[in-house]
């Protein structure tokens, strides 16, 4: 018998959370998982569920001018956005429900309450119960974070998006990151102008910057508008209720909307974590080892409350690993090499492994292969977009360090070819594949 009343005790229930409390009770753990807001964190509640619909939705509006030329009549065209926002809504909180049931039947005591941290072994409940546990894992993910300007209160972010009353006519984006492009693409698409707001020349920092260059012409021809180099005096709310961005770097910009999207902050604050002598970091991150041990030995913390890669399949893995190694008696870790990532802009984009000027600086001689391509349908369809693939192979060793895509449904492609880069195969393996006719997939194992 167990001093504690659990094995393991769990202060939120998004993605990192809910793997590690499921998997740890599969080993025969007894688990409970705290959430004061709804389960399935910000993935599925504010995240990549609802925005990856939204993106969905939003493809509606160029397919329905396209399907002209394949010889369809769509007599009207009308966008409603509060059916979308509802629909969407309504599937998040089936997505919660499933999330909430895998948890009950793997037996996991669901405690819908804010808790904190009382010592290395025990969490008070914001209705006043103690809980003991012989570990306790931090699972309590970041939030938007927002910069401190004058009328910063009349912009929103992310999670505030997915609930608006009605499309607005004029929304600023504020950052140049995944957030930034995405919403970018979807609020054109449901007929905004867009303007995006940067603090530099540089969009989404870390992408190959060929790729990054594609996305920012096709979204200018989209009507996308940049202000790069410009940064936020002040909002104002005026008469009318609309907004007035004083800039600094270009002219004041109005808006029905602003939105910022500059950044994630690590959800530590009010935690009790100094309290009990967990170690943060500048941003506030909790600090944790290759086990996800923080400097509390009974304390361990995964997903992006630790600050290190922000995606949802990495707190999956991550909580997976932790409950492996500490309730399942196989100890592992992560390997953080070859994170295949997606912006879901319009068009989207796929990566995985070393950018050109990476590999560059990494590798030293390298050669790179790119197709710069107009995907058939856009052909039929008058469209002008073209795409653009990029491989990027070390010299001596012939391997696939990167894949780089811009291009209708990179992400489903790059998923599979991210395989072949983790697996370390050679450009010869990619030549030596017969190309799937007719597909956009198949310039791949097409570029010479
Ligand atoms: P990102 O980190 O992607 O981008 C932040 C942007 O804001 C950058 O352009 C950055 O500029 C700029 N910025 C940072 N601080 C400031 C500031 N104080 N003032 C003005 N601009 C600033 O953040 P997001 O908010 O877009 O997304 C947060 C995280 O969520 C991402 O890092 C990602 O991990 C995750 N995410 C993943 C998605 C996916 O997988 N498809 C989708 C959405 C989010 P600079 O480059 O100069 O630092």
């Amino acid at each position: 018998m167990s001093d504690f009343d659990y094995d393991l005790f769990v202060i939120g229930a998004g993605s990192g959370g809910v793997r590690a409390s499921r998997i740890a009770a599969s080993h025969g753990a007894k688990v409970a998982v705290a959430e004061e807001y709804r389960v399935g964190g910000t993935c599925v509640i504010r995240g990549c569920v609802p925005k990856k619909l939204l993106v969905y939705g939003a493809h509606f509006a160029e397919d329905l001018d396209d399907a002209a030329m394949f010889g369809w009549d769509v007599p009207t065209k009308r966008f409603d956005w509060q059916v979308l926002r509802d629909n969407v809504l309504a599937e998040v909180s089936r997505i919660e429900g499933a999330y909430g049931d895998t948890l009950s039947s793997h037996h996991v005591t669901i405690l819908p309450h804010r808790a904190t941290l009382l010592g290395p072994n025990a969490v008070r409940l914001d209705d006043g119960r103690t809980i003991t546990a012989g570990k306790i894992l931090i699972a309590t993910g970041a939030r938007p974070a927002l910069p401190n300007i004058p009328g910063v209160e009349h912009a929103i972010t992310s999670n505030e998006v997915f609930h608006l009353e009605r499309m607005p006519k004029r929304v600023v984006i504020v950052g140049g990151g995944y957030i930034a492009n995405e919403f970018a693409g979807v609020f054109h698409q449901f007929g905004a102008h867009v303007t995006i707001v940067n603090r530099s020349d540089v969009i989404l920092r870390g992408y190959d910057e060929q790729i990054v260059d594609r996305l920012v012409k096709i979204s200018l021809a989209k009507g996308i508008d940049f202000r790069f180099n410009s940064t936020f005096d002040a909002i104002e709310r005026q008469e009318d209720g609309s907004l007035l961005c004083r800039m600094n770097g270009c002219d004041d910009i109005p808006a029905d909307e602003v939105v910022f999207a500059i950044g994630r902050q690590p959800n530590t604050e009010g935690l009790g974590l100094e309290g009990v002598g967990v170690k943060l970091g500048e941003r506030g991150e909790v600090i944790v080892d290759h086990q996800y041990r923080t400097s509390v030995p009974s304390i361990f913390a995964v997903g992006d409350v630790t600050d290190r890669v922000q995606l949802t399949p990495v707190a999956i893995r991550e909580g997976h690993a932790f409950a492996d190694t500490q309730f399942g008696g196989k100890p592992c870790t992560v390997d953080y090499d070859n994170i295949p990532s997606a912006v879901f802009s319009h068009p989207p984009i796929g990566a995985v492994g070393l950018t050109e000027s990476e590999a560059k600086n990494k590798l030293g001689v390298i050669r790179t292969y790119t197709s710069d391509f107009r995907p058939m349908k856009n052909v039929l369809a008058g469209r002008n977009e073209r795409s653009l693939y990029k491989l990027v192979v070390e010299e001596g060793s012939d391997r696939v360090v990167g894949i780089h895509m811009i291009s209708p449904d990179a992400p489903e492609i790059l998923q599979a070819a991210a395989i072949a880069v983790k697996a370390g195969l050679t450009k010869a393996d990619f030549d030596a594949t017969i190309a799937l006719h007719p597909s956009m997939a198949e310039e791949l194992v097409l570029m010479r």
